[in-house]
């Protein structure tokens, strides 16, 4: 939370109270602005982070190339069977039935 230093003080806090020593604020702000950390290492350590080297990691799927009865939809990007066809933008790009629909 932001301190609203514009805020006006209750008179009381100019009073010099022993709550309001300088010690006393900062270990409060501190108390505040500490960082929850709960996340639990262990289950972190199967956790795999965007950007992470795959490099070792091998493809377990065959990738296949746009067959020539394919086409790849302009709208969701996936690629479909020309029988999936639903229409063609006016810039002549196919749209899947799914996206044309
Ligand atoms: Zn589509």
């Amino acid at each position: 939370m932001a301190t609203d230093y514009d805020t006006p003080r209750d008179a009381r806090d100019g009073d010099g109270g022993s709550d309001d020593s300088i010690e006393a604020l900062k270990g409060r702000r501190e108390d505040k602005q500490s960082p929850v950390v709960d996340a639990d290492p262990e289950a972190a350590e199967g956790l795999e982070l965007p950007g992470a080297d795959l490099s070792g990691e091998e493809l377990t799927v065959q990738v296949v190339p746009l067959q020539h009865d394919e086409f790849t939809c302009a709208t969701c990007f996936l690629v479909h069977h020309r029988t999936r066809l639903g229409a063609t933008d006016r810039d002549g790009r196919p749209a899947c039935r799914d996206c044309a629909a």
